[in-house]
């Protein structure tokens, strides 16, 4: 079987060069030129033998770019690719001062099921693999000719449910020689697997670990989250301790604000309690998100003073939060919607 040559490190190009009789150096080269999204005939450093070896021993696919939106407002690009077998997943490029964003997809849809989540209503399709994770940075950086200097994972999939292939992606896109982006450059969302937080703990990526929280009880979190049926707040909230006391990088929780169901004034002083309680004087902090209101789910944002009841609550409880800025609210730019309205898969 051919290999998928995005998905090998430099060090298994070394390999795979030796063995069938190449110099070990050029993988160096390949990286590099895989890396800035480069087809096998442009690498002009290389013999045409060797680029004719490359193509016969394994494969080489950049998405392709579906459809790409623009912001007329605030400049955030979103990209709708089609992967070599039709899958459609989205990212988004965010402007800010500090640089370019981009939210990437870790699987073709999602198995998770959370109830206001757009990406999961077809289910999970399948994996992405490391090389078509990192072809998205790879291909976004491409079309725009900037560089992009941060990632979040926290696009289409749940990425500690692809274990494997997110570790391999985050030891590509750091590696010299190719990205080389920063892993404190580098945030990665989960719904709360608690078992893949312990070992994600265990590598040593200086990565921002990021929870969907959403809710401060087991009850209201099992409501809107399935996955709190495995592993509820408490267990999460300890793995999270854990987290923090293992690598010292502090946590970032997401809590999405729902009408009517978590965005009281109650809920903000429960999460402020429930969340001090575990993290006491280590710090953390609460990303605030209004609800972005996907047409099949239902639910709805509350009112703009709501939201800041809410936010002023956790500060005064000494809760460091910050209310989301939404960015490219003219392009739909929340992942999941795209892939959703195009039918999930093309044919
Ligand atoms: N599976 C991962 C990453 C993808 S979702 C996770 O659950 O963290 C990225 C973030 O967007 C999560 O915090 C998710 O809960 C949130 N989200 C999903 N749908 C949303 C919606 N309709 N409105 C606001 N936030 C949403």
């Amino acid at each position: 079987m051919k290999k998928e040559i995005l998905s090998m490190t430099i060090e298994e190009l070394e390999e795979m060069l030796v063995s069938i009789g190449e110099k070990k150096y050029k993988a160096k080269q390949i990286f590099a030129w895989l890396h800035k999204g480069a087809c096998f005939e442009e690498m002009s450093d290389l013999s045409k033998k060797t680029r004719e070896k490359l193509d016969e021993l394994t494969v080489l696919n950049y998405p392709k770019i579906e459809q790409k939106l623009v912001s007329a407002i605030d400049g955030t690009v979103k990209y709708l690719f089609a992967m070599y077998d039709g899958q459609l997943i989205e990212s988004v490029v965010m402007r800010y001062k500090h640089g370019n964003s981009i939210c990437i997809s870790s699987q073709a849809g999602c198995r998770m099921g959370c109830k206001f989540c757009a990406s999961t209503l077809g289910g999970r399709a399948r994996d992405l693999s490391a090389g078509e994770i990192l072809s998205q940075v790879i291909t976004a950086q491409k079309d725009l000719g900037e560089r992009i200097d941060n990632i979040v994972m926290m696009g289409i999939g749940e990425p500690l449910d692809n274990y494997d292939n997110v570790i391999r992606f985050l030891t590509l896109v750091g590696a010299k020689g190719g990205l080389n982006i920063g892993y404190r450059h580098i945030s990665l969302s989960t719904c709360g697997l608690v078992d893949k937080i312990d070992r994600l703990a265990e590598e040593n990526y200086p990565i921002t670990l990021s929870i969907s929280l959403h809710a401060s009880s087991d009850e209201e979190r099992s409501e809107i989250m399935p996955i709190n049926n495995k592993w509820g707040v408490d267990e999460l909230l300890m793995a999270c301790r854990r987290y923090f006391d293992k690598t010292g990088r502090r946590i970032s929780f997401e809590y999405t604000l729902i009408q009517g169901k978590n965005d009281s004034p109650f809920h903000a002083k429960k999460l402020a309690k429930l969340l001090l309680k575990y993290f006491d004087k280590a710090p953390f902090h609460v990303n605030l998100i209004p609800v972005n209101e996907v047409k099949e789910r239902g639910f709805k944002q509350g009112s703009e003073k709501s939201i800041q009841t809410f936010v002023s609550i956790l500060e005064q409880n000494g809760v460091n939060a910050t209310r989301r800025r939404r960015l490219g609210s003219d392009i739909n730019a929340s992942c999941g919607q795209l892939r959703a309205g195009a039918g999930s898969a093309k044919n």
